[in-house]
């Protein structure tokens, strides 16, 4: 702490990211990524935008994407808002779309980052409980509030949570915005974008780090009525007016022009996901059914802090989170097949 922080900054309780090694050997299993790899396509028009685009400023509206995006969701572009990575669209609702008198409510246990966007801007958090089997109860989303969010699938448990159940608690908070973080819906999910037309309140928000293989590149985005689009549009021109460079605008485009690669990328991702499923369960590990690009699996016997920190020793990182309820689970991302025997195999060694 130095005395020039302003006291805003010495109350923050920022993020921790999931680990980024620098061994390039490892088998990364902690951090969600898709092992596929974004399709050809974006290579190609990331390198054609290299040509001449960099000396200019990107599109501040991102029109060619937004329509994209659109076209692909069945909605107009002025119901898309685009994001530099997911974590900045949820940063901009936090700030502009919940009611800051009132507590936010979010499950308990979910994405980290939503009791820190709290933090940042000064909000009241409200961690509502998972049922005993880590699903999301929509009876326990009826109690005043200033707004709502989840991932569907939850995360880390992988959780899914039925569209019927969500129009529920979209209902049941007609006066809120009600945030479905679909990050990993492309997994074996239905999309909530189908009743952005139905709910004024309801806003998704979604990225291409994970179906597309993009987290690098960072770009998210969110779909909902315009009104709340153009609030967040308010927000974005308040902060930065060009979120997206101009690589990340012609990779995205591109990636989303590529429909066979992205569905041979999901099944690849599901086909393994229950094969790792069934060889966990096989090893004596409880696996939560997953919808999503990862599996949340405690052993019957072995402590899942111990299991992270033998696997790391072999070279194999998966992610142990150290918070009540579930210090017992690994998050393990699936991988490819040679990715997932290995994780297997040290699994089988322990
Ligand atoms: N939401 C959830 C539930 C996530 O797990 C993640 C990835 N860690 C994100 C949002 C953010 O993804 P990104 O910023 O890469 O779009």
């Amino acid at each position: 702490m130095s005395r020039f922080w302003s006291p805003l900054v010495n109350d923050l309780v920022p993020y921790v990211p999931g680990e980024q090694p620098k061994m390039a050997n490892l088998v990364k299993l902690n951090t969600n990524e898709n092992p596929f790899g974004p399709s050809p396509k974006v290579i190609e028009a990331i390198k054609a935008e290299l040509n001449d685009g960099l000396r200019l400023y990107p599109d501040p509206e991102g029109e060619a994407l937004r329509e994209t995006i659109a076209r692909y969701h069945g909605v107009v572009p002025e119901q898309v808002f685009l994001g530099n990575g997911s974590d900045e669209v949820l940063a901009h609702i936090f700030y502009g779309l919940f009611q800051h008198g009132e507590p936010i409510l979010f499950p308990d246990v979910t994405y980290s980052f939503y009791p820190v966007y709290c933090g940042l801007y000064k909000i009241e958090g409200k961690p509502v409980p998972l049922t005993d089997s880590f699903e999301i109860d929509p009876e326990d989303y009826r109690q005043p509030n200033g707004g709502v969010i989840f991932p569907n699938p939850n995360a880390p448990t992988g959780r899914y949570l039925p569209l019927e159940q969500v129009e529920s608690i979209l209902q049941a908070n007609p006066d809120r915005v009600v945030v479905v973080d679909e990050a990993y819906v492309d997994f074996g999910g239905e999309s909530a974008i189908t009743l952005v037309d139905q709910y004024p309140n309801l806003l998704v928000s979604q990225t291409l780090s994970k179906a597309r293989s993009l987290a690098g590149l960072r770009v998210g985005f969110a779909v909902g009525h315009r009104d709340l689009i153009e609030a967040l549009n308010r927000v974005k021109n308040s902060f930065n007016s060009y979120p997206l460079d101009r690589l990340a605008l012609a990779g995205a485009k591109a990636a989303y022009e590529d429909e066979a690669w992205f569905r041979k990328s999901c099944d690849g991702v599901i086909t393994e996901r229950e094969r790792v499923t069934k060889a966990l369960e096989n090893m004596g590990f409880e696996v939560l059914p997953s919808k999503a690009n990862f599996v949340f699996a405690r052993h019957k016997e072995q402590s899942g802090e111990a299991l992270a920190k033998s696997l790391r020793e072999q070279g194999i990182i998966v992610r142990h989170f150290n918070k009540p309820r579930i210090s017992e689970f690994l998050r393990i991302t699936i991988g490819t097949a040679e990715q997932n025997d290995a994780l297997i195999r040290g699994l089988a060694s322990l």
